[in-house]
């Protein structure tokens, strides 16, 4: 029997005029998901997106999985399809729905008829499936207001569709529709969940990682390479640029107040994110700050590293606790890799007593004591790209 899958759109429906470029970036989006997986096609009309697998070989359960990950569906149902006529609607769903329908269980069903020509109306077709199912399968019973397996027949534009359950999608917008924008990434919780985060309100993504060999081992870097395969499921192909930073975190440690070593560090990690992200199309940087977390997230040291930025700067996760971006990284499947234990950069060179209140005119005149373009420009040419996630993705 024929099985397809219905993806409802959510958000996108809204949009005026620019709703085509949505959708396109979701189809687009939705094929490269699929593609390992098979031939399928997809093809959206009234607010759903209709996909089709084209090769008898292909998992169902492996293609509902990739689409929970693709942002911009809000739900989606496996379905059977079926002409629009009622007698193959009722033998259909007599077919698709014998397994569920083989536990002694409540249902009820719903209609809607997009196709106004087709001669029974929406309340019509419930009454006469659910009449038919209830006769054939003697252990199931109505109930209108609580059932247990609600049965959707969908009469639309070409088809007939029976669908028993809905499932949640990944929500958001489709990556790539909101442009482009550069994840300061470390080996930690917090910044791989808001990459996630970021990527779901339509961000495409690159990353940019500082290391600090070899205070900093290879294992940590790849860790993070590993996050980054976590994130790109769903936020698609990530370029990881792995930048050397021991040099700048060496200099900083021998001229700089060591109680600004931090925020010194901060800031020429957005000097060196600047050029890397201008470099690749993106328009903003991305970090994962949470306010008052540590000495260089309080609204004085944030305020002083964004002065050294020089585009916006995204901290989705700023007014979340640790438990609720605890919560995300497990259900993105992070965490674990999260808590592996590799050193990082910053916390390599953590002075004992940070100053948690810079005056960005002491900090920037502490950090002008050298002057830094060299140094800028020599760890963004060797930076290190490495490719995530497939190429199709
Ligand atoms: P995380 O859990 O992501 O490591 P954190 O709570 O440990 O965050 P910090 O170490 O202070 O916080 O870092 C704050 C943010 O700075 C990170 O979320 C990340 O965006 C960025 N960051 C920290 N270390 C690095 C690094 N080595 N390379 C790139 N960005 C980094
Ligand atoms: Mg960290």
């Amino acid at each position: 029997m024929k099985e397809i899958i219905l993806a409802k759109v959510g958000e996108i429906a809204l949009k005026g005029l620019n709703r085509k470029n949505f959708e396109d970036m979701l189809l687009k989006n939705i094929r490269k998901k699929l593609h390992p997986l098979g031939r399928f096609e997809a093809v959206s009309s009234q607010s759903t997106i209709r996909i089709t697998p084209l090769d008898d070989y292909i998992d169902m359960d492996d293609a509902a999985l990739a689409l929970s990950r693709v942002f911009g569906i809000v739900t989606f149902s496996r379905a059977c399809v079926t002409e629009k006529d009622i007698d193959k609607i009722k033998a259909a769903a007599k077919e698709y729905l014998s397994d569920i329908f083989s536990e002694n269980v409540s249902f009820k069903v719903e209609s809607k008829r997009s196709d106004k020509k087709f001669p029974y109306g929406s309340p019509e077709i419930s009454k006469i499936v659910g009449g038919f199912l209830a006769d054939e399968f003697p252990n199931i019973t109505v109930d209108v207001h609580n059932p247990d397996v609600t049965v959707t027949v969908e009469v639309r534009d070409y088809a007939a569709y029976v669908h028993a359950s809905v499932e949640e999608g990944a929500g958001g917008l489709p990556v790539g529709s909101g442009g482009k924008a550069a994840i300061l990434i470390s080996g930690g919780i917090d910044s791989p969940v808001a990459a996630y985060m970021m990527a779901k309100r339509g961000l495409a993504l690159t990353a940019i990682h500082f290391a600090s060999p070899p205070y900093t081992s290879e294992r940590a870097e790849e860790k993070v390479a590993s996050l980054l395969e976590l994130v790109s499921e769903y936020a698609g192909r990530i370029d990881m640029y792995t930048v050397p930073f021991t040099r700048i975190q060496t200099e900083i440690q021998k001229n700089c107040p060591e109680e600004l070593f931090t925020i010194i560090m901060r800031r020429l990690m957005m000097r060196i994110s600047n050029i890397i992200a201008q470099n690749t199309g993106c328009q903003a940087l991305i970090t994962g700050e949470s306010l008052g977390q540590v000495a260089s997230q309080t609204l004085g040291a944030l305020a002083c590293t964004d002065e050294a930025a020089e585009m916006p700067v995204f901290r989705p996760l700023i007014g979340m606790d640790k438990k609720e971006i605890i919560a995300i990284s497990h259900r993105i499947n992070t965490f674990e890799t999260s808590c592996l234990p590799y050193e990082d950069c910053c916390t390599v060179f953590t002075p004992k007593h940070p100053k948690t209140k810079p005056k960005t005119d002491l900090v920037r005149s502490a950090e002008n004591c050298v002057d830094w373009t060299d140094m800028i420009n020599e760890a963004v040419e060797n930076a290190k790209i490495t490719k995530i996630g497939c190429d199709n993705c």
